[in-house]
């Protein structure tokens, strides 16, 4: 019978910032938690968007690509959706700028996240794998080249926009993946190498239940590799944990980072940042 208490938070930062200062490859999982606390609403759960207004069809990609213009003059012309507005508005978190921070400093060598809000790399992050794509995003159907949404001209008389690539002249659509969509080859096999060679895997605020990105930590927890969860709750990854701190995102995790440059003898960072 196990009689031992529960680390508290305080000792759960400590024992996890020890781990990363001495990992040499660390790969980290993100979900919809981080973005919630920037302000953007989640899908499902009380309050959610898909609770109040019903979740998309599940067969929206088959649809687009029957239409692919028709999907494309909606977009271009109905008034942006309350994700859309949500967006626009949110700003980078205190866990999105630890991550940031973990990275520079050669800790963090790869982040997949499951948040399609651009924040990440809003906030600086280059190692990155959207594995549900990117709703500031557009990407070629064909040969998989992707673009900021801004900087690719939309000509409305010429929809759907085609691939500009050389002998391309693949449908181009938002990189977000919809229901339905196969989640791009790339994203999958970076994804799966990193999980390969990870030496401790930190899970940031996801529920782990959408696949295939709750697979990552299970596949690393199943070789051995130690799990750090970052969550205010409990989830199905909880029991494969090695160290739980239960908290949100923008709390834990400057404070993980600021343990971790105390384990690295690294001066703390400058006011202002995490
Ligand atoms: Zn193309």
């Amino acid at each position: 019978m196990r009689a031992m208490r529960e680390p508290t938070n305080d000792e759960a930062i400590e024992e996890a910032a020890a781990l990363l200062a001495r990992a040499r490859h660390v790969v980290a999982l993100a979900g919809a938690g981080m973005s919630k606390e920037s302000g953007i609403p989640t899908y499902r759960g009380e309050g959610g968007l898909w609770t109040r207004q019903g979740e998309p069809p599940r067969n929206m990609y088959q649809q687009f690509l029957q239409d692919p213009a028709d999907w494309w003059r909606q977009r271009l012309n109905e008034p942006p959706t309350e994700m859309a507005v949500a967006l626009e508005n949110a700003r980078p978190n205190p866990g999105h700028l630890a991550l940031v921070e973990l990275e520079t400093l050669g800790v963090l060598k790869h982040l997949i996240s499951q948040n399609v809000d651009n924040l990440h790399r809003r906030a600086g992050h280059t190692s990155l794998t959207e594995i549900h794509g990117n709703r500031q995003w557009l990407r070629c159907m064909m040969c998989g080249r992707r673009w900021p949404r801004l900087e690719f001209p939309v000509d409305v008389e010429a929809l759907p926009p085609r691939c500009p690539e050389a002998d391309c002249d693949g449908i181009v659509k938002s990189d977000t993946v919809m229901f339905g969509e196969p989640i791009p080859p790339d994203a999958l096999e970076r994804c799966a190498r990193e999980t390969w060679v990870t030496d401790c895997f930190v899970t940031v605020g996801t529920s782990a239940v959408v696949y295939p990105a709750a697979q990552y930590p299970q596949d690393a927890a199943r070789r051995g590799v130690p799990i750090i969860e970052v969550n205010p709750e409990q989830t199905p990854l909880t029991d494969l944990a090695t160290i739980v701190v239960r908290l949100p995102s923008g709390e834990a995790l400057p404070r993980i980072v600021r343990a971790v440059r105390r384990h690295l003898d690294l001066p703390l960072a400058p006011t202002g940042t995490p």
